[in-house]
């Protein structure tokens, strides 16, 4: 007996997003290798990809391996106005839609055969009208589940579609490098190597117990999975939320102000983050305390602006914990906590709101989740940052750690 289940998941995806903006403003960059951002390079266009280039890059190794680059600065509103265009036409496109990033989204048309055609039909409206109403040129995949779907528009890039039928899943599948699979990254690939798995077919044929010994729990079950092609997770429109929070068990033990401060530092970075992923800014900042004796507390001020910045949060959260001190020194802290409130902005990746008030550290903070996003947590280094803004570097630190591991959002580079 089988199942039969049409390819009705779509997955699209800008290709080279921002210098594609930057070649649709300027005609005089068209045809020409272009990278956006100048010390390191945030996004290639397909031009000075033919050279090497490369999202994530340091400015000087991009010229190196292409002298004739044309180098120029993000314009984040110009992006944050395409976005806006692009998911507008995917959500006249499919009521289900799950924005991942600011250039990419999951659709599911599934039961839309009637009222729109096939799912092939549908991909092929769609990028026509991301070119007619954006000015933009996007890549689908199609397939039954989404992580085959991202896996083909990565395939079919750029200014492609694929889709692919369900009996030919599988073997599509078994025959790519491991390094295409959603989710795995250079250290889970450095991993599968070291025990000489290259292919996906290869870690079908293992069994789950096997992959567990080699990858963890989560990690082997995951990929066990997703190499059968067995991704489960429906298309999901993000829920509006109403605030963003991160908080952090601290012990029993005693800290000293200065740790505490690293866990205010790391936990600003954290949420802010996620706000900046998800395009939304807001205005109250909540600390939340805990203590020894289990009571708790919680202290909050409204700033004049919205802000998705981790400057200003943190800045805050600090104020209100220093207006605590008291509390907190008889009472011994065991748990601190930052949420933003008060949010404004739309709900999901495709809306992105980039706060330009704060210009250069919202700037920055972007600029790096961006490069983080797409090409991993060690693009951006530390010893990178120390040299040019030796504050941001410091309010990097903490949070680094917890970027690591973050597959989903880790795009291809298109
Ligand atoms: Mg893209």
């Amino acid at each position: 007996m089988f199942v039969s289940r049409d390819a009705a998941i779509l997955h699209a995806d800008l290709d080279a997003f921002f210098a594609s903006v930057e070649q649709r403003d300027d005609p005089a960059l068209r045809g020409r290798p272009v990278a956006v951002g100048s010390w390191v390079v945030m996004a290639a266009s397909y031009e000075a990809k033919a050279f090497g280039v490369q999202g994530g890059m340091g400015g000087a190794e991009a010229r190196r391996r292409c002298p004739g680059l044309v180098v120029v600065p993000p314009r984040w509103p110009a992006y944050v106005e395409a976005s806006r265009a692009v998911f507008d036409v995917f959500r006249r496109t499919s009521p289900v839609v799950e924005g991942l990033s600011i250039d990419e989204a999951f659709l599911d048309v599934n039961g839309m055969a009637r009222s729109a055609g096939s799912p092939t039909e549908i991909a092929l409206r769609l990028r026509w009208d991301v070119r007619d109403r954006a000015g933009l040129p996007i890549t689908v995949g199609v397939a039954t589940t989404k992580s085959l779907a991202k896996i083909a528009s990565a395939l079919a890039k750029p200014e492609g579609l694929m889709v692919v039928p369900p009996e030919c899943e599988i073997t599509l599948l078994h025959g790519l490098r491991v390094e295409r699979l959603w989710g795995v990254g250079p250290a889970t690939a450095a991993r599968l190597h070291a025990h000489g798995i290259t292919r996906v077919g290869q870690i079908a044929a293992l069994d789950e117990g096997d992959l567990v010994a080699i990858l963890g729990r989560a990690g082997g079950r995951h990929l066990h999975a997703i190499a059968h092609n067995r991704d489960p997770r429906p298309v999901r429109p993000r829920r509006r939320r109403r605030s963003f929070g991160a908080q952090s068990a601290l012990g029993r033990r005693p800290r000293s102000a200065e740790a505490v401060d690293a866990t205010l530092i790391g936990l600003a970075d954290r949420l802010t983050r996620r706000m900046r992923a998800a395009g939304r800014t807001g205005r109250t900042v909540v600390l939340r305390l805990r203590f020894a004796d289990y009571s708790a507390a919680t202290r909050s001020r409204t700033l004049p602006h919205g802000t998705s910045s981790s400057g200003p949060v943190l800045a805050a959260a600090r104020a209100l914990l220093a207006e605590a001190a008291p509390t907190v020194a008889a009472r011994g802290l065991t748990l601190v906590g930052i949420t933003v409130a008060n949010l404004d902005g739309e709900s999901d990746g495709g809306q992105l709101e980039l706060p330009l008030g704060d210009a250069t550290g919202d700037r920055l903070d972007a600029a790096l989740d961006t490069v983080r996003d797409r090409f991993g947590p060690t693009a951006v280094t530390r010893a990178s940052l120390a040299g040019r803004d030796p504050g941001l570097a410091a309010h990097m630190l903490p949070g680094d750690r917890g970027r690591h591991g973050r597959g989903p959002s880790r795009a291809g580079d298109g």
